[in-house]
């Protein structure tokens, strides 16, 4: 038996120290769900141990959500509250912290939802966050909370206790919670990927081309695309890292230039609706035909959401070191599944990813954001020069740079 009170607290401490990085005197906003109370109630004790000022706990109910997608008039699923686009922008103006606990909470809660309609409504994800975020006001993680309906969706087979201590277990492993300092082994595992981003920054590549089963996209680059690892410094110049865990080295893409095809290796939960079997194919930047075996229609929403929804924000890449990867477990959860792979995000573009003001006009911007992993050990990344010249990035999971 797991002591999964004590898991609940040491990934708390993490979340709130190394991840969001919380301040004293800090407002800050949680964004949980119903059945995440235990981890809430632990971020909320670490962030008030370090001096929060206030912990502002937003809990919302995928049942409730349930309801609306079933007998709301589909004119109004768009409707998003103003009060909850306020609040995230009195965070932005107060330079507040922010924490999001994810992971499916109650996975059944949309089952058998007209898809289409859940398409429409992506709340509580909100359409001013990718603006806050390049804002670089507010310090924030996203990170994972183990539920029984999470455990069930992950491990159906398996008796209901049984499948939520595995979760747990895997998800301490992934964390690093099972390192004598979490946020020590965190801090060495995102200088080493800062290094290799420094370097694929430096070769300046016109254009990266993945070719792996199902997959053959080449995607332009901007000339001033830069790669990240996963730390990030607010415009106050205080290091947090946005997602716990994170494996992944990403940049923002040209958005007028992926041409190819891309099969996804993993299915994806996206605001609350599953996608499984994703092939996508790319014209000029743009995504002009978009299939799956499950979801095809939720995506193909997500898509239309703006012009932006259908063209590239990141391409970010994940070598064989990481812990997810090695699992071979698919966690329907982007946050952890992306960095089990390499992906590509449709929606918007990270601007801190490039490094001029005529690259910052160019990048992607949507009110979307929506990753999907196309990577495996079988695929290989090169990097393309201006004549079209390749160099190896990624062969079987190993940096050849
Ligand atoms: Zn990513
Ligand atoms: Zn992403």
């Amino acid at each position: 038996m797991l002591d999964h009170a004590d898991l609940t607290r040491r990934l708390a401490d993490l979340v709130v120290e190394y991840g969001a990085n919380v301040q004293p005197g800090q407002v800050l906003a949680v964004t949980t769900y119903v059945g995440k109370e235990a981890l809430t109630r632990e971020v909320a004790r670490a962030a008030y141990e370090r001096g929060a000022r206030w912990v502002d706990v937003f809990t919302f109910d995928p049942r409730v959500k349930r309801e609306r997608l079933v007998h709301a008039d589909e004119s109004t699923l768009d409707f998003v509250p103003q009060w909850m686009i306020d609040r995230l922008e009195w965070l932005s103006d107060e330079h507040g912290a922010r924490i999001s606990l994810n992971g499916p909470a109650d996975p059944e809660a949309l089952a058998g939802v007209d898809p289409a309609r859940a398409g429409r409504d992506l709340l509580p994800y909100l359409p001013n966050t990718s603006d806050v975020i390049n804002r670089g006001t507010t310090n924030w993680c996203v990170a994972p909370a183990p539920t029984l309906g999470w455990a069930r969706l992950v491990y159906p087979d398996a008796d209901p206790a049984e499948a939520y201590d595995r979760l747990w277990e895997e998800i301490a492993h992934v964390c690093r919670l099972d390192e004598p300092d979490p946020a020590d082994a965190w801090q060495a595992r995102a200088q080493q990927l800062e290094k290799t981003a420094d370097r694929l920054t430096e070769r300046r590549f016109d254009a990266i081309r993945l070719r792996g089963p199902g997959t053959d996209l080449t995607v332009g680059l901007l000339p001033s695309s830069n790669w990240h690892a996963g730390n990030s410094t607010t415009v106050d110049g205080l290091r947090y890292f946005p997602n716990v865990p994170s494996e992944e080295l990403f940049t923002a893409p040209d958005p007028t230039r992926a041409d190819g095809y891309v099969t996804a290796t993993r299915p994806l939960e996206v605001y609350g609706a599953m996608i499984d079997g994703i092939r996508v194919e790319f014209e000029g930047g743009r995504a002009v035909e978009v299939d799956a075996e499950r979801g095809a229609a939720t995506l193909r929403s997500i898509a239309a959401k703006d012009d932006g929804a259908a063209r590239l924000g990141e391409l970010a890449l994940v070598d064989g070191e990481g812990r997810i990867g090695a699992l071979g477990t698919t966690f329907f959860e982007t946050l952890i599944d992306e960095n089990a792979a390499s992906h590509i995000a449709l929606g918007s573009a990270y601007e801190h990813c490039v490094d001029t003001e005529a690259d910052r006009a160019r990048v992607n911007r949507s009110r979307v954001h929506v990753d999907f992993m196309i990577g495996s050990p079988e695929l290989e990344v090169d990097g393309l020069g201006a004549d079209g010249t390749a160099v190896p990035i990624l062969r079987a999971g190993t940096w050849q740079i």
